[in-house]
């Protein structure tokens, strides 16, 4: 199928490889001087935004209804007034270029029309019953026909999705350790919110509240690193691996060959289950990651943008796993407390996903989408070379990552070695003074089956725009 079989590319400008000193070329006086005219422009363009979040500041906490949201580049966040396809629009009347789209979860458009149709439908003839609808079937015969896993489970969030799969994982091996890989994010699992510090796994820096010192339930090595894998897998004692199959979450960074092969294999010589968690790489197709390279896992989440950004998560499961579990989940004595939510699998969220997955998370919908992020791609990739900047260009699919530095990471350690928190911030705002929203935290831009060529070409002149701003 042409467009998702090959969904990821590299590219190194090797001059910087080679030559390897030009990281230190950008005048960082000059980066401060930019970010500093730059918020101004940002203050001044925004102010129904900025009487709104000092209006919230007595009631929400930070200003925010979810903390992260004033993790955006600018000294608040802008106020959305609404969003459709691959625009918002803002209380102030400005229109941007979403390349952000809800940090996945309206990858596929804001507001797509079959999903809007059936949602509202539904909505008039209930929307939580406590009882399965015949649209949860559908999606569950979908779901594994597009994955390859034979049973489904549904929850409200892809977070809840992965903690709801570790639980199966830990109740089928009876092991009770996990192991992750550092720079990971699989939505807030404890398990998971690490980081490693000469050697040892500690709780990610500035986590609110840690519950318990992850060292006693996770295990972590670095990404593409297969004789840790193996050493980490040895003693048999790990439930599960739960991984992207590419990270995305320290930016994008791509497998290496052969990467893959290995997992599987370790994974099942020594009896770890293989948890691939598909919330994000649904970029590379329709049957994500997983059936764009002929993966194997035992368990796959997914969640974000499956009922086009109304909350709802899927996890599915090997047919070997669901006989090991059947009996435990639902035989005497089986509690379902730690497993569940009384809104999962609600009738909204079923009909919102078989919407989305009917008509708007289609091939017909990457075929479109991939050859567009191989242009936002191929953009950047010129502007880097006509500018001479130390930079690189990374994709996944229908998602691409650039980072100010000569070449990609292979993994955590080295993404965040390598992150330059001050020209990210400065690209970010930039973007956004140009009516263009990029996801926050690093520099991804998603393409969606409604961004248009002029919307990625915008893109593209406003990276170049900001190559010449900062080389004046
Ligand atoms: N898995 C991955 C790979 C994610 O990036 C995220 C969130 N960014 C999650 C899971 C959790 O998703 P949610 O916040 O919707 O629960």
């Amino acid at each position: 199928m042409p467009g998702w079989t090959r969904p990821v590319s590299y590219f190194y400008p090797l001059p910087f490889l080679v030559a390897g000193t030009a990281v230190g070329s950008i005048d960082r006086e000059r980066v401060r001087e930019l970010l500093g005219r730059e918020e101004a422009r940002f203050v001044q363009a925004h102010p129904r935004s900025k009487e709104l979040f000092e209006r919230a500041k007595g009631s929400l906490l930070a200003g925010v209804p979810m903390n992260w949201m004033v993790a955006w580049a600018g000294p608040f966040p802008i106020f959305a007034a609404s969003g459709r396809g691959a625009r918002v629009k803002d209380v102030e009347g400005h229109t941007y270029v979403d390349l952000c789209l809800g940090d996945t979860g309206s990858m596929f458009g804001h507001s797509p029309k079959p999903a809007v149709d059936a949602i509202v439908r539904q909505a008039r003839r209930g929307i939580t019953m406590m009882l399965p609808t015949e649209d949860s079937v559908w999606v569950g015969e979908e779901l594994a026909r597009r994955f390859g896993l034979p049973y489904w489970q549904v929850a409200l969030t892809a977070t809840d999705a992965n903690r709801f799969a570790i639980r199966l994982a830990r109740e089928v091996t009876r092991r009770t350790k996990i192991l992750v890989y550092r720079g990971c994010y699989h939505g807030t699992v404890d398990e998971a919110l690490i980081d490693v510090k000469d050697g040892a796994v500690v709780t990610r820096g500035g986590n609110i509240g840690a519950p318990f010192d992850p060292s006693l339930t996770t295990k972590a090595i670095e990404f593409n690193d297969v004789a840790a894998l193996e050493e980490a897998l040895a003693p048999r004692d790990v439930a599960c691996v739960l991984a992207e199959p590419a990270m995305t979450n320290a930016g994008i960074i791509l497998p290496e060959a052969g990467y893959h092969d290995a997992l599987r294999r370790i994974t099942r010589a020594t009896g770890t289950l293989l948890l691939i968690d598909e919330t994000h790489t649904i970029s590379a197709g329709p049957g994500g990651y997983t059936r764009a390279h002929d993966l194997a896992p035992d368990i796959v989440t997914l969640g974000k943008p499956i009922a086009s950004g109304i909350p709802a998560a899927a996890y599915g499961i090997s047919q070997e796993m669901a006989d090991r579990i059947l009996s435990r989940v639902t035989g005497e004595g089986a509690d379902e407390s730690g497993i569940g939510g009384t809104l999962a699998g609600n009738a909204l969220a079923a009909a919102a996903m078989r919407a989305t997955l009917e008509h708007v998370i289609t091939k017909e919908a990457f075929d479109w989408m991939i050859p567009l992020a191989e242009r936002l791609e191929a953009g950047v990739r010129d502007a880097i070379k006509a500018h001479d900047v130390p930079w690189n260009v990374v994709r996944l699919g229908a998602r691409v990552e650039y980072r100010f530095h000569p070449v990609p990471p292979r993994n955590g350690g080295e993404a965040e070695a390598t992150k330059d928190r001050e020209l990210d911030r400065l690209v970010h705002l930039f973007a956004l003074n140009r009516r263009i929203l990029l996801t926050p935290f690093h520099n991804m831009a998603l393409v969606s089956p409604a961004t248009t060529e002029r919307d990625v070409d915008r893109h593209t002149r406003v990276f170049g725009a900001l190559a010449r701003a900062l080389l004046a």
